[in-house]
């Protein structure tokens, strides 16, 4: 996955990491976060688990990770719940 654009509005990435993390950004348009990252660091992104009920729209984020582990590269991508980090969709 090529991350130099916004993988959900097509900006520019720019250099606006997401806090703590050195391979996944935020983007200042449209808010989603996307990048690389380790499956630990991931956990503080997405639950990895559904959540138990749709969000209001102002907390949905959308989210694309290509997340690295001792098995290989996963991404995941789609939308969560940015006060819990449950999936509310994917894709
Ligand atoms: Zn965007």
């Amino acid at each position: 996955m090529d991350y130099t654009r916004c993988p959900a509005c097509g900006r520019k990435r720019g250099k606006k990491l997401l806090e703590g993390f050195v391979g996944v950004y935020k983007c200042p348009k449209c808010n989603a976060i996307f990048g690389v990252c380790s499956k630990g660091e991931s956990y503080k992104i997405v639950s990895w688990q559904w959540a138990k009920e749709t969000p209001p729209d102002n907390e949905l984020q959308y989210f694309d990770l290509t997340v690295l582990s001792a098995d290989g590269k996963r991404r995941i991508h789609g939308w969560r719940d940015r006060r819990t980090g449950d999936i509310v969709q994917i894709g």
